[in-house]
């Protein structure tokens, strides 16, 4: 196997217009999952990875391949190029990083990754407590705000398939809380969202998997070799166990709250 066939992302078609990817452990010790959903009239990418290097981790040419797959599939769509938004999770560095490797192609748009430049794309008047619609073309994308872990987090949830995807605010890792009232406003705000009857929110994905399949026994960071990894996709009422854990904190910076499938952990 060369080297850059190990490092090409795992690619998993979750419905026949969603992808999750996800970098692999050979490329990055962080292996970052990225999601690629299709609409008529564009697609999104939600984050590009952990490196700029194409031969460490082939985002735009895994991408191109996706996208010309999935128009074969869909000859109705005809715009060329076909457009494509790329926008972030949140702007940690392992999330925004293969940006650079997607600015140059014809019909991409690329979102900052500032909170001026998030609110202003998506067009938000009331950051962060509106949720935001974003049209794909027959496919709406709602857009929450997120911050809490970073002031540019943002959480999309899909309409087409129910999932809420939360980057690192919730998932089976540790949450790293950077400001505990953001992050609790932020996942209150979730939990209100999923309550509303009329965006049925099936399951989350994030954006790592560092819990093992142990009830709350994590892989510490840089852990390359993870056999017995928990499930990345959480159920929708994880959202008030995340809630209960933030609630036992007691403001000691790097106190940690370990639960069954996540550890939160007081980032400051
Ligand atoms: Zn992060």
């Amino acid at each position: 196997m060369s080297e850059q066939r190990m490092n090409e992302p795992d690619v998993l078609w979750l419905d026949p217009d969603t992808v999750q990817l996800r970098q692999p452990k050979t490329s990055h010790w962080e292996a970052p999952f990225l999601y690629l959903l299709f609409g008529r009239e564009r697609a999104l990418l939600i984050d590009t990875g952990a490196t700029t290097d194409e031969q460490q981790f082939p985002l735009r040419a895994t991408v191109e391949r996706l996208i010309a797959e999935w128009l074969r599939r869909n000859p109705v769509v005809f715009v060329r190029p076909y457009p494509l938004v790329v926008a972030h999770s949140h702007a940690h560095r392992d999330h925004i990083a293969g940006d650079a490797l997607l600015r140059d192609r014809p019909g991409t748009t690329v979102v900052g990754t500032s909170p001026a430049e998030v609110i202003g794309f998506f067009g938000f008047r009331s950051w962060p407590d509106e949720t935001v619609a974003f049209d794909l073309g027959r496919r709406v994308v709602d857009v929450i705000g997120g911050p809490g872990h970073e002031p540019s987090a943002v959480v999309f949830f899909d309409r087409a398939t129910g999932i809420l995807f939360t980057g690192d605010t919730v998932l089976p890792a540790r949450l790293y809380v950077r400001d505990l009232a953001q992050f609790r406003s932020t996942i209150e705000r979730l939990i209100r969202f999923r309550d509303d009857p009329t965006a049925p929110v099936r399951e989350l994905r994030g954006a790592h998997i560092e819990m093992s399949t142990d009830p709350g026994v994590d892989y510490p960071a840089g852990t390359v070799d993870q056999p017995d990894e928990a499930e990345l996709a959480l159920r929708p009422r994880i959202l008030d166990r995340v809630l209960s854990a933030l609630d036992e904190l007691r403001g000691t910076p790097g106190e940690r709250v370990v639960r069954r499938r996540f550890i939160v952990v007081l980032d400051r």
